[in-house]
């Protein structure tokens, strides 16, 4: 479970996100939606503790973990860009967050083989990214997610990099994943189609504010605002 309890972020003069409010039961698949600029990366960023608050608290569990550097929280987050080691191979990629853990080479070998066999990647983890497709290194960036067993998946736009096809195709294997991991996915996008059809509830963000939160359908049947109703394209 990941709580916000009136979370604020300013640079500068800017408030970027303004005293959110969340909860995210365990299991979740909930999307963080909304229009670019309004704060979906912050918010993601946050909870990962790669930024942190101005004010408020975040809670993981029963644990205050406002001020706990980012190696020590119980998440992952897989970026939108991937962010993968160029001069590393897959499997070392993969292995990179319980190396730098330092787990042992028998722990790592069996993790990394484990969540490759997962996703398809057993073949290629020999490879570098720069071999890879899109949507291989898609997965690379997922199983490297994967390898710690986190309490919680933090996604930035992870489909953004792939075409029409491929983002479609991945979109159902994630809810597969999701289905089969029985964990917490916070899944950061601006496209309301990926959010109606892979969440179990949305929060729409607007300017560094929640405007709702809800099911699909409870958002596309009663918006509580015309933003509401318009991003998600449901008749006034
Ligand atoms: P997109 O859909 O385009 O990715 P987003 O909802 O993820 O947008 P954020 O990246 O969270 O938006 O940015 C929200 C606002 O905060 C933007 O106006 C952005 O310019 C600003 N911002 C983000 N990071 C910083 C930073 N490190 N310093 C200053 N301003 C920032
Ligand atoms: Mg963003």
């Amino acid at each position: 479970r990941i709580r916000l309890e009136g979370v604020s972020k300013q640079f500068g003069t800017a408030q970027v996100v303004r005293e959110v409010d969340l909860d995210i039961a365990d299991g979740e698949f909930m999307v963080l939606l909304g229009p670019s600029g309004c704060g979906k990366s912050t918010l993601l960023r946050l909870i990962a503790g790669l930024e942190s608050p101005s004010s408020g608290r975040i809670l993981l569990g029963e644990n205050d973990i406002t001020r706990t550097p980012p190696r020590q929280r119980d998440v992952a987050m897989v970026f939108q860009s991937y962010a993968l080691y160029p001069h590393l191979t897959v499997a070392k990629n993969i292995g990179f967050p319980l190396r730098a853990r330092r787990r042992s080479k028998d722990e790592i070998r069996e993790r990394i083989t484990t969540v490759a066999s997962a996703l398809g990647l057993q073949d290629h983890l020999d490879r570098r990214p720069a071999q890879l497709s899109g949507g291989q290194r898609q997965r690379v960036a997922l199983a490297r997610a994967m390898v710690r067993d986190p309490g919680a998946f933090l996604m930035d736009e992870p489909l953004s990099n792939l075409d029409a096809a491929l983002r479609s195709a991945t979109r159902t294997e994630l809810i597969d994943l999701h289905h089969r991991l029985r964990s917490t996915f916070l899944y950061v996008t601006h496209d309301q189609v990926e959010a109606m059809t892979m969440a179990t509830r949305i929060a729409l963000l607007n300017n560094g504010t929640i405007e709702q939160v809800g099911t699909p359908t409870e958002l596309y049947d009663t918006p509580r605002s015309t933003f509401v109703a318009a991003f998600l394209g449901a008749p006034p």
